[in-house]
């Protein structure tokens, strides 16, 4: 009984998706054609990633749904309509562009929803279901899996996937926010044999790459960050610059601990308050990081590199560095 429940909810959410991409095809969907198109999303992304838009109705989806048969507790239970204070059923997205989310076997298993103007919530996303389980999906999976390439690029969101998809780069999947989970983390280890971490260039996404390294190195991953400059993200960079731009940022993806020197190197830069200071409390710090360095040549990559750079001994850091080593278990 549950898998048939499963099975009708994700029927439910196969002709919402429909009833989407029509509506984003008919008159009401103007506006919502006019944003994808200043976003140069092009009509073939559209059809592939199932694009739609909720009309802004309160319930016209419900109306569609409960006229092609459908039982009106399954449609509750899909997340598409909520209840009113007199029991009624009205829909939950309204007005905004629909991104159907699928399951790693291409099922529909839920939606994101954006507005197209500046109001808020700018995105809104179908609640837990018995098929929807956030933490354990990444957006995209079901087509980046067959991309060919030992590596997968992990983005925040349904603009980012798809503006790379686009452009030529379908190895990429969301985590749909900068919060990577466990699950997603242990998925991503299944389908690549490296991550590469590709978060927007603000604080939230730095934050979160910090997070999404040590959780993916925990579990095993080979991981790298690609840095996006300029505070943009994916989908801006690669809009401006092309795959080609973004093919550069890929090669120049950087390991955990080179990522972690950086930030330091900035850190102490910043917060310093003269330049010995400063040169002492990185390289402290930053022998602490190499400590962690298991790989004898890339260690003394950093030692040489750090040490030539701050002007002191290769050995002095050396030292140092061996000072922190774990002890091996
Ligand atoms: P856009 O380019 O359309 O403005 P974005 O993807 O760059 O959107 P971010 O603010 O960077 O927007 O958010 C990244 C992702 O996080 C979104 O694609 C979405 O999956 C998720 N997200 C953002 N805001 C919300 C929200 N209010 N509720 C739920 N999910 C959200
Ligand atoms: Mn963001
Ligand atoms: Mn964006
Ligand atoms: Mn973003």
């Amino acid at each position: 009984n549950k898998a048939r429940i499963r099975q009708e909810i994700i029927k439910i959410n196969t002709e919402a998706a429909r009833f989407f991409y029509g509506s984003l095809n008919g008159k009401e969907g103007e506006k919502a054609r006019q944003y994808l198109k200043n976003r140069s999303i092009s009509g073939h992304i559209i059809r592939k990633f199932g694009i739609g838009y909720s009309p802004e109705d309160w319930s016209m989806l419900y109306k569609h749904l409960s006229a092609a048969g459908f039982d009106e507790g399954i449609i509750a239970e899909s997340g598409l309509v909520l209840t009113n204070k007199k029991g009624g059923f009205y829909d939950r997205f309204r007005g905004r562009i629909m991104f159907p989310i699928f399951d790693i076997r291409g099922n529909i298993i839920g939606f994101g929803g954006r507005v197209i103007d500046s109001s808020m919530p700018k995105y809104m996303n179908s609640p837990e279901t018995k098929v929807y389980n956030k933490s354990k999906n990444l957006y995209a999976l079901n087509m980046a899996k067959n991309s060919g390439e030992k590596q997968l690029i992990v983005v925040e969101g349904y603009m980012d996937v798809i503006s790379l998809h686009q452009n030529g780069i379908i190895n990429t999947v969301a985590s749909l926010g900068t919060a990577l989970t466990e699950s997603q983390g242990r998925l991503l280890k299944k389908y690549a044999e490296e991550i590469i971490i590709a978060y927007d260039a603000d604080m939230a996404g730095q934050a979160a790459t910090l997070r999404g390294l040590d959780l993916l190195n925990d579990i095993g991953c080979n991981v790298k960050v690609l840095q996006v400059p300029e505070g943009k993200d994916p989908d801006e960079y690669i809009r401006k610059n092309g795959e080609e731009g973004f093919r550069d940022l890929l090669k120049g993806s950087v390991s955990l601990i080179e990522y972690k020197l950086k930030l330091l190197k900035k850190q102490t830069a910043t917060t310093a308050t003269d330049e010995i200071e400063g040169k002492i409390v990185f390289l402290n710090k930053a022998a602490e990081l190499m400590a962690k360095v298991d790989n004898l040549v890339e260690r003394e990559m950093y030692v040489k590199k750090f040490s030539s750079e701050y002007d002191i001994s290769p050995e002095a850091l050396n030292s140092e560095v061996y000072k922190r080593l774990r002890p091996k278990g």
